[in-house]
């Protein structure tokens, strides 16, 4: 690796330097530790040939880990001391930091396009973040994120889970994800005070002939009251109870299952069979 991974001395150092106090509302929690980091960089199936895309660089922990493993890094930070400090810790040429809220980040920002997503990510904002980003950024083929646990176990959950909910499905939409780990408290500073969770993820092709914002209507309102059967919670969707049950039964579903029950396939089945019953 081109420059030597952040060990907790180095971590308390920079912070010092730099006059960074930790906040909670921006989620940081620094990784000190190189193993963890080595970690990451080996279960986030990087080829040298990747362009990496790093939400949240913070000190440079991971971003650095990264640097050595790919072609080209891309580093999203929000917070302006950071971004700024960031190119002295990371000397590395082929690294461009974007100062910017990765929640409105575009394709057009980046060039060369980014091919995997790999991050430490803000808790508070995490799944939002791999959402946007894999809307906007079609040459993503990847990635792997570190989140709070509980979120990692929602992410990955299928049908049938207790956890499965939105983010489920949403990121089956895009993406096959699965648990690669969990991440102790004692790696981080300041220590949170939840365990973190790895996922990895790989791009699919999403279902064919349905638009996406269509089909997450209908898992919203399918979740937004995921104890009702789906007649009753698509009823305010679907313009009924009689409209959901006629597009229910069109789609090959039970108008007596639930959400929790269903795949992101079917859940595409109904929004199409919504367009060819319009109420
Ligand atoms: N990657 C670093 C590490 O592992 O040590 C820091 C990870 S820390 C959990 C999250 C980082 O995301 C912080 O540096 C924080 O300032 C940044 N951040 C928070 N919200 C953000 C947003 N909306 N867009 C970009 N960066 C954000």
């Amino acid at each position: 690796m081109a420059d030597a991974l952040l060990g907790p001395a180095e971590i308390r150092e920079l912070a010092t330097r730099l006059g960074v106090a930790p906040t909670k509302k921006l989620g940081q929690n620094f990784l000190h530790d190189p193993n963890t980091i080595r970690r990451i960089v080996a279960a986030a199936g990087l080829t040298p040939g990747d362009v990496a895309l790093e939400v949240g660089p913070g000190l440079g922990s991971l971003t650095l880990g990264l640097a050595g493993a790919v072609r080209h890094v891309h580093a999203v930070e929000i917070d302006p001391r950071l971004a700024a400090a960031l190119p002295e810790t990371v000397t590395a040429p082929h690294l461009t930091v974007h100062h910017a809220d990765a929640l409105h980040v575009k394709g057009a920002d980046f060039d060369p396009a980014p091919t995997m997503l790999v991050a430490n990510l803000p808790y508070n904002v995490a799944v939002p973040v791999v959402l946007h980003l894999l809307a906007e950024l079609p040459t993503l083929r990847g990635g792997l994120v570190m989140v709070q646990k509980e979120v990692a176990d929602r992410l990955v959950a299928g049908p049938g889970s207790k956890v499965y909910g939105v983010p489920s499905v949403k990121l089956a939409w895009y993406a096959e994800a699965r648990a690669a780990g969990k991440v102790p408290p004692a790696v981080f500073w300041p220590v949170p005070n939840v365990d973190s969770g790895l996922v990895a993820f790989a791009r699919h092709d999403p279902p064919p002939g349905v638009d996406r914002r269509d089909v997450f209507a209908v898992v919203d309102a399918a979740f937004a009251q995921r104890r009702k059967t789906l007649r009753a919670a698509l009823a305010g969707w679907a313009g009924g109870a009689a409209q959901a049950e006629k597009v229910l039964v069109a789609a090959g579903i039970s108008p007596q299952a639930r959400g929790e029950a269903l795949t992101v396939g079917q859940f595409a089945a109904i929004a199409g069979a919504a367009k060819l019953s319009p109420s």
